[in-house]
């Protein structure tokens, strides 16, 4: 079985891993560098508190994955649990998470309410005026999406996959209406199934064989910062679901922080700024100073970045076979570095055993759009 995949992020990677490792001969081609897409753009976070069932099914079994890969992929991608905390403003947000912890808790997630003084045990530095309730859950964290990429990359190489870095597929070859192979700008090639793990690039991919993907690159923005007082390495990843901003520790006191504000509309992936707005940067550390008394006006600015959430309408991704020959692993949303794992294994398992096992996925097919049977997160503030 000849594999060919499109895209050198980390689903890309992952799935070149699982396939390779069951036997599959693997070709993966990436049309820059490893990364240089979302993954290396991410900020990292890894959690279980979602508000669908396929949403915590694809972190849990990535979470099995994240928490034993130094051993079985020797790299250590820093992982670090120090729990995930969402704070509410509006009652209606509090309802939410009464609603949805209740929810997670019966689907195996250890996610609790706290009120905003019980949240202060957690996050010394909040600022818990503007606050009704919060949601917590210990087994939140985060990881570097880099060095998870290179333990993918690395492992697929070692199991026998080819990964072709500064190769463009420039389009699908199709078959009677099969999809039987690639060109790229190194020549052609035969495959008995192609993978299009392309990102925000994916509705490129697709449309070669005229399919619509319902996918649109979104550029979201983070920056290190260091803050007025260190915020330390037990703080969880804190989001303000009402507000968008959020922050997580970095390393040596400093912070990560992002939020969802600003532009909505949809990018040109071969064109976005991949630099971060200074007003953004301005505005996003004082919406986080509102959170925490870790920022003021005097935190400064490390460095900052831009990136592209491939979105789809319900922000859940899209993981189907789209048509004799051709997978399609994409439109992740803001969640695709924490469900890789996941992703990879499903790949494999749709490619080698004709159906996937490990997570029914059968609400992710794209026809959910069309069929009304969208699906709907409310743990997202983008
Ligand atoms: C600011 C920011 C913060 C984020 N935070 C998180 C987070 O905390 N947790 C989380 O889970 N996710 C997060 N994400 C989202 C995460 O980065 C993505 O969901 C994930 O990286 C998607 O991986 P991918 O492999 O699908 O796509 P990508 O990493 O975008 O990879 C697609 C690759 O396809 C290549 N390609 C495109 N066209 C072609 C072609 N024709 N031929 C060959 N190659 C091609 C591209 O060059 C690219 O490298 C964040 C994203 C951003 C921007």
């Amino acid at each position: 079985m000849t594999v060919v995949i499109i895209g050198g992020g980390i689903v890309g990677c992952a799935s070149a891993y699982y396939l390779a490792e069951r036997g599959a001969d693997v070709i993966l081609f990436e049309r820059a560098s490893l990364g240089a897409g979302a993954t290396d753009r991410a900020a990292g976070g890894i959690r279980e508190q979602f508000s669908t069932e396929v949403n915590i099914r694809l972190s849990q079994a990535a979470i099995s994955v994240w928490e034993t890969f130094e051993a079985n992929f020797g790299t250590d991608i820093k992982y670090r649990r120090p729990g995930y905390l969402y704070l509410a403003r509006d009652d209606s947000t509090a309802a939410l998470f009464e609603e949805t912890v209740t929810f997670q808790n019966d689907h195996g997630v250890d996610s609790r309410i706290l009120d905003p003084e019980e949240a202060t045990e957690y996050v010394p530095g909040l600022r818990t005026g503007q606050y009704v309730a919060a949601a917590y859950c210990p087994t939140g964290g985060f990881a570097d999406p880099h060095l998870g990429l290179q333990g993918f990359s690395m492992a697929a190489t070692e199991a026998g996959a080819a990964i072709e870095t500064g190769v463009a597929v420039t389009d699908l070859r199709v078959r009677d209406g099969r999809v039987v192979g690639v060109d790229t700008t190194e020549g052609r090639y035969d495959a008995d199934v192609v993978v299009n793990a392309a990102g925000s690039w994916s509705p490129q991919i697709a449309s070669m064989v005229g399919i619509d993907l319902p996918v649109t690159p979104k550029r979201r923005q983070a920056l290190i910062v260091d803050p007025e007082s260190p915020v330390p390495d037990s703080n969880p990843l804190v989001t303000d679901l009402d507000d968008g901003c959020y922050f997580r520790p970095e390393r040596n006191g400093q912070a990560l922080v992002g939020g969802h504000f600003g532009s909505d509309q949809p990018y040109d992936p071969d064109k976005y700024e991949k630099s971060h707005d200074l007003d953004w940067a301005a505005d996003v550390v004082e919406h986080v100073a509102t959170v925490a008394d870790h920022f003021g006006p005097d935190s400064r600015v490390i460095r900052g970045w831009a990136g592209l959430y491939a979105m789809t309408p319900d922000h859940h991704p899209i993981i189907e076979e789209s048509m004799p020959g051709l997978l399609t692993a994409t439109g992740f949303s803001g969640h695709g570095f924490m469900q890789s794992p996941a992703t990879g294994q499903l790949v494999a398992e749709l490619v080698l055993d004709g159906e996937a096992t490990t997570v029914d996925i059968s609400p992710l097919a794209r026809d959910r759009f069309e069929r009304g049977e969208a699906l709907h997160e409310t743990y997202f503030s983008a």
